[in-house]
């Protein structure tokens, strides 16, 4: 049986059961399956819990389909083969994992380094500006994923969504993560999550060479890989190649492109990282009043989208850090990017969002971006305009920023306000950076948030930040739909975000799974397997 429960704000663990014995007649043993805040009324914010009596817990289907395929691979001669994952980020990680516990022993490259020499090179960088090219918001151990905000919520529906998370439990994250509508590890529980399933997928067998880049691959017959290539001119053996670079991995895309690996232009959005004080949003979400009525109530979220359908525009809200801090995500000194992050307690003093365009085929083809490489040519060209704009040439250290309501009026900032960015932050004309579409867009979507969020665009200390500009690959590397395998290269996996098919961390795992569950159907000859069928493995927006 499955039931609502709704309890205001405040309440306790003893409350929700005193509900459930009154709504069952009886004491029995339930399962949490998820818990959201009502906030649309803000003098009576409610809690709803769905809850099952059903305490089947779905891991142990996991172990007894793995435990099966693992008999079924075990006299294959090719369980001695050691498939190549490239990238740790959350796909290769999970690929990998997933791989190790049916029996594999994988290698995984990664270009940067382990997590604490990673954590201490981005310290450098935000102190004094020295970028590493390896090892930075978006390259080194866990990927992007060390840095992320550790919100786990995901749009895909997959029976692996509780595999990834029953993971993140297994290796210290908090037990609430499996039933939050909105689970949230936030940058510091999440890094040492991944550090933790780094370290034990080491000492299971798996080997990870950090500091090594994958720069090539040899074919046998001009399609079948059968050896991949590293910048210090290692040469591995490889029988499948799982290739989880993620989204800012340009070399690949351009080896890719250079090996004629088939690939397609993917649509991807661009625009500003905005940011209010946690109070502002706060008090628009909860009403003016919060803190007497709630005291200590978690800090507010937001998600805001408008579309302009006869226009085919779209802009959005996008990686909402509440509490949060603006970061400096670039990976090489020729651009800067935006990103966001919070901690679990999300006890910062401002929150901030990216709010985003939509690029299509159809604006870059009219802009002269053509081809399949007119995203990522748009995308470098643009970050290259926002990065000269405060910084001296080779450096990316400062980040562009500008007062929101100077932003929509087309004026510029004579200077800026408190923020919570971690890099130095400088005034820039950022209105006059973007084409004309862009801007225009970002102006009529920040006017219909204000009518959503009374004082969202209005408000005096809102600032905004740039560039916002890798919030999905400009490309998608092309696979097939059931197999999962690259049409050019038949033992090739492209997974991940990098590829295309994922679009958060959540999407990225369950993406690294699926497609190591698709390599052991292949070998294993069981097409069809139910747990794989279910996935959906559209990116999310
Ligand atoms: C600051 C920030 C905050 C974010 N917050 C969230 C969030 O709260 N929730 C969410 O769902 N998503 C968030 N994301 C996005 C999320 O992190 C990504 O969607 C996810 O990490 C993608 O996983 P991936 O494995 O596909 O690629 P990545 O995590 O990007 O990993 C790719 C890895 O491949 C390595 N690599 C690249 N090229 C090579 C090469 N040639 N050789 C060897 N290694 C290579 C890279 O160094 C990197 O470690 C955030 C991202 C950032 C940057």
């Amino acid at each position: 049986m499955q039931v609502q429960i709704t309890l205001p704000y405040q309440h306790s663990q003893a409350d929700l059961e005193t509900a459930l014995r009154h709504r069952f007649g009886a004491d029995i043993p339930y399962r949490i399956l998820k818990r959201s805040i009502d906030a649309r009324q803000h003098r009576n914010i409610r809690v709803t819990y769905s809850v099952t009596t059903d305490t089947h817990d779905p891991a142990a289907d996991f172990q007894t389909l793995i435990a099966r395929q693992k008999q079924q691979l075990q006299s294959k001669e090719v369980m001695n083969a050691r498939p190549v994952v490239v990238g740790t980020g959350p796909a290769g990680i999970f690929c990998a994992y997933w791989l190790r516990l049916h029996g594999f022993t994988p290698v995984m490259l990664e270009q940067g380094p382990p997590m604490m020499q990673r954590i201490r090179d981005m310290a450098r960088f935000m102190k004094q500006g020295d970028l590493h090219p390896w090892s930075n918001i978006c390259f080194g151990a866990g990927g992007a994923g060390t840095y992320s905000d550790g919100k786990l919520i995901t749009r895909i529906r997959s029976p692996f969504i509780s595999f990834v998370m029953q993971t993140f439990v297994d290796h210290g994250a908090p037990e609430e993560i499996r039933y939050l509508y909105n689970p949230h590890l936030g940058s510091n529980k999440i890094r040492q999550c991944i550090k933790r399933l780094l370290d034990s997928m080491e000492e299971s067998g798996i080997t990870i060479h950090y500091n090594t880049r994958f720069t090539g691959y040899r074919t046998s017959n001009g399609e079948h890989i059968s050896g991949v290539e590293t910048h210090d001119g290692q040469s591995l053996d490889c029988h499948a190649l799982f290739l989880a670079t993620g989204h800012s991995a340009r070399d690949v895309y351009r080896l890719l492109r250079h090996r004629q690996a088939q690939m397609s232009l993917k649509e991807f959005a661009i625009g500003v990282r905005v940011e209010h004080p946690a109070v502002a949003i706060n008090q628009i979400q909860y009403g003016p009043k919060y803190r007497e009525l709630y005291g200590s109530i978690e800090t507010a979220q937001y998600r805001l989208a408008s579309t302009w359908k006869e226009e085919a525009r779209a802009v959005y809200s996008f990686c909402m850090c509440p509490g949060g801090y603006v970061l400096n995500a670039s990976t090489d000194s020729t651009g800067v990017v935006t990103n966001g992050m919070s901690n679990y307690r999300k006890s910062g003093r401002f929150s901030n969002a990216a709010i985003v365009v939509n690029v299509s085929a159809a604006d870059l083809a009219e802009r002269g971006y053509d081809g399949i490489d007119g995203g990522l040519a748009l995308q470098t060209e643009l970050e290259a305009t926002f990065r000269a704009s405060v910084n001296t040439p080779g450096s990316s250290h400062i980040v562009p920023g500008q007062r929101l309501q100077d932003f929509l009026q087309g004026e510029s900032s004579s200077s800026l306000l408190d923020s919570s960015c971690l890099n130095p932050v400088a005034p820039s004309a950022m209105h006059k950076l973007f084409p004309e579409f862009m801007y225009s867009a970002l102006r009529k979507g920040f006017t219909s948030f204000d009518r959503k969020m009374r004082g969202f665009s209005s408000h005096e200390r809102a600032q905004v930040f740039g560039l916002e500009s890798r919030t999905s690959s400009p490309y998608r590397i092309d696979r097939d739909r059931e197999s999962l395998r690259s049409p050019s290269h038949p033992n090739l996996y492209p997974i991940g975000e990098g590829a295309g098919y994922a679009g958060g961390i959540t999407s990225a795992a369950v993406d690294g799974i699926r497609a190591a569950q698709a390599y052991i159907q292949m070998l294993t000859g069981v097409e069809g397997e139910e747990m794989t069928q279910k996935s959906k493995h559209d990116s999310e927006p």
